[in-house]
């Protein structure tokens, strides 16, 4: 066997349990709702994998959730009979790995206040760990099925924990948190973590949906009955433990719509998806014909904070019947949509699909288009409807769209409504490019862009002086997305998209006849000082012209019709550097 050890916490885990034990007042009941979700994510991994490998049940298929809380000891226990975890696993999954999020969650804490800290432990992913909010030790005991021994750890908390080999009967995993001080006087009445009718209260509240039932005993004090079925008053009292059943188990998609309340999607959203906010947007649908499904689909609130580092984000989660299948499907929806989360339910699954199976089944394509159909749909309503709204959502996920525009040559038509840009229309408003098109003069033949950091640097822009003056709007664009976004539409509504920095404006047309005529006229006036300057420039600029686009600048740099446009040449030379 493997004797005690002590060991220590990686760098950043440090950071996380001295910050968990040491700084956040607000909201700490939600260790119970992230150890619950562990358990029930590791009940979810053995009955998944006991569909092709049945001998890792032990024979236990009663999957369940027992909350213990024992006031002569001061201990809260949750155990569960899920996967458990072997020795290594422990190692690794506790304590080991910083997850990707452990840092970017620290500077967040950091620069936040501390109130928002707790809402934000969910949505790092870092659950474990808050077990130290309410907790001086944390014992965990566990057993991964198949396995002779189990694995015993403890930590205070304060940097290292120790670990060992230890027996254990029984398959999964068992906390023991034995609660802070603070805990135990009356100070915090409702942060009683050992009250029965708390935690009652707390998994009603957090963990209802949870698909294992989750367990307390009670104990019943009753004096006996007399043989006429009546209390015997001067009887003293007997004990008997009943077993509760604390969640409801139903899944909420499962009802009618209208029986369901939105606080209660948001619960089960916040639940499942690990988000501390309300979510933006809810799609809930229920789909007969061809296939059957139910799907209910949120949009978060805030995309989350490596959302746009990240390769690709977490998918929709698949149950068949109610049964979870696996998490993080993300055959459903196409990449742009990769923000959205949610869950699909449906008895044309099969339960024991397999990852490359599913790459291939025609039931999770249709579904997927037809997701997709309703979110995009959902979407166009926000805009219509909801302006206000729908903004909150292009802050956060606008830049998906515009990557799904040039990089998703199917949804280029689908998602060109959903475009918002800046423009010289108003400073401080958005315009889609329908909006833009309907402002245009009747003789405008072109849709107008200019590219730069910002808005100041944009209208600094010799260019801009003539549209200016004539009162033609131009679309700013801040972000290479942008320009790879309209470049790749090329023309919207048969109006093509223009530089204001490439070629010729094209302005003549909007412009008045005299001014296209002076400019010949200049041009050859002049042609013995263009030859100097060209001559001046040999071999820095391709061309030098008369321009009839700038006021007050003198000169200004521009590209040819055919050439990349500036912006993106200045990409290019940083790339090259
Ligand atoms: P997350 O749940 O987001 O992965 P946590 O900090 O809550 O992060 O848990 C870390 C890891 O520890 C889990 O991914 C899992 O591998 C392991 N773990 C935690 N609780 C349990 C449990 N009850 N049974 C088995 N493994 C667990
Ligand atoms: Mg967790």
């Amino acid at each position: 066997a493997i004797s005690k050890q002590t060991r220590e916490f990686q760098a950043e885990t440090k950071q996380l349990l001295d910050l968990m034990v040491h700084s956040i007042y607000t909201n700490r009941e939600i260790f119970l709702r992230e150890l619950i979700s562990n358990a029930s994510d590791a009940i979810d991994k053995i009955r998944f994998e006991s569909l092709t490998n049945h001998a890792l049940l032990e024979g236990n298929s009663d999957f369940e959730i027992f909350i213990l809380p024992d006031e002569t000891t001061n201990t809260l226990t949750i155990s569960d009979n899920g996967m458990g975890m072997t020795f290594d696993e422990v190692v690794e999954n506790i304590g080991t790995i910083a997850k990707s999020g452990t840092k970017a969650f620290l500077d967040k804490v950091k620069a936040a206040n501390s109130s928002a800290d707790t809402e934000l432990i969910g949505q790092f992913g870092v659950g474990f760990y808050s077990a130290f909010m309410v907790a001086e030790k944390v014992v965990l005991l566990t057993r991964a099925p198949g396995q002779s021994k189990g694995v015993r750890w403890e930590s205070k908390g304060d940097g290292t924990y120790t670990i060992e080999e230890c027996d254990k009967d029984t398959r999964g995993t068992t906390i023991i948190l034995t609660l802070k001080e603070e805990y135990l006087s009356s100070e915090h009445p409702e942060e009683n973590f050992l009250n029965r009718y708390i935690l009652q209260n707390l998994i009603k509240k957090y963990s209802d949906y949870i698909r294992y039932p989750i367990k307390m005993n009670f104990v019943k004090e009753e004096k006996p009955l007399d043989a006429d079925g009546k209390v015997i008053e001067d009887a003293s009292p007997t004990q008997t433990i009943e077993v509760r059943t604390l969640n409801s188990m139903t899944p909420l998609w499962t009802k009618n719509k209208n029986d369901i309340t939105q606080e209660e999607y948001y619960q089960l959203y916040k639940n499942l998806f690990q988000d501390w906010q309300d979510p933006l947007e809810i799609i809930h649908s229920k789909v007969e014909g061809a296939v059957e499904y139910t799907s209910l689909l949120f949009i978060p609130a805030h995309a989350p904070f490596d959302f746009y580092q990240r390769e690709s984000a977490a998918g929709i989660r698949l149950y068949s019947k109610n049964v979870f299948i696996m998490d993080n499907c993300q055959e459903l929806l196409p990449e742009y949509l990769r923000f959205v989360r949610g869950l699909v339910d449906s008895p044309d699954f099969s339960l024991n699909i397999s990852r490359e199976l599913l790459q291939h089944s025609q039931q999770l394509k249709r579904v997927g288009k037809n997701l997709e159909k309703s979110v995009l749909k959902t979407l166009e309503n926000l805009l219509a409807k909801d302006r206000a709204k729908y903004e909150k959502f292009w802050q956060e996920y606008g830049k998906a769209i515009k990557t799904g525009v040039y990089a998703d040559y199917h949804s280029r038509d689908k998602l060109k409504d959903l475009l918002l840009f800046a423009s010289s229309h108003a400073a401080e408003e958005l315009t889609s490019l329908e909006d833009y098109t309907k402002r245009m003069p009747e003789n405008q033949k072109v849709i107008y862009y200019a590219t730069g950091k910002d808005r100041s640097t944009v209208e600094r822009l010799p260019q801009m002086e003539l549209l200016r003056e004539k009162g033609i709007e131009v679309i700013y664009l801040f972000d290479r997305v942008d320009e790879f976004a309209i470049d790749a539409l090329h023309e919207y509504k048969e109006k093509k998209f223009q530089s204001v920095s490439r070629g010729s404006l094209e302005l003549d047309d909007i412009a008045s006849p005299e001014t296209k005529k002076d400019s010949e006229e200049l041009s050859k006036e002049n042609e013995p000082l263009i030859k100097a300057i060209k001559e001046h420039l040999s071999g820095k600029v391709s061309d030098v012209k008369i321009s009839s686009r700038l006021k007050s600048s003198a000169v200004c740099l521009v590209s040819d019709d055919a050439g990349i446009s500036l912006s993106m040449e200045q990409i290019l030379s940083e790339m090259n550097k």
